[in-house]
C-alpha cells in the first residue's frame, strides 16, 4: 500500500513505527503531503486533522529532518519555526501557532 513513508529515505529498520499503521493517509495519495511550491497545503491538512498519531508524526518528521511534505499537520516552514523554538528553549506550541503555508 502506498503511503507517506515510503518516500523518506531516512527509515531506521529497526525504529517502532506502529503507530502508522493508524494514520489518516494510509492509502492516501502520496502527493498531495507533497505539494509543489507555492501550492495549496489545506487538503493535506485536512487530512492530518482529524488523525490520531498526528503528534507521532509530527515528531517523526522533525526527529527525521524531514525537509518536505506535510507531516502531523504542519509544513516544512512551520516545522522550522517548531525547530528553532525548541533550540530557543521556547513552547513548540507557540511556533506552531499563527504559521500559515
Ligand atoms: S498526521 Fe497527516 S501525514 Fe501524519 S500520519 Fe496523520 S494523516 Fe498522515
Amino acid at each position: 500500500m502506498t503511503d507517506i513513508w515510503g518516500l523518506s529515505a531516512l527509515v531506521a529498520e529497526d525504529e517502532d513505527r506502529s503507530w502508522q499503521r493508524q494514520a489518516n493517509c494510509m492509502g492516501v495519495d502520496p502527493d498531495l503531503f507533497f505539494p509543489e511550491r507555492g501550492s495549496s497545503t489545506r487538503e493535506a491538512k485536512e487530512v492530518c486533522r482529524g488523525c490520531v498519531v498526528q503528534a507521532d508524526c509530527l515528531e517523526y518528521a522533525i526527529s527525521h529532518g524531514e525537509k518536505f511534505g506535510i507531516w502531523g499537520g504542519v509544513s516544512e516552514r512551520e516545522r522550522r519555526r517548531i525547530r528553532r523554538s525548541r533550540l530557543a528553549g521556547r513552547p513548540a506550541a507557540a511556533a506552531a501557532g499563527g504559521a500559515a503555508s
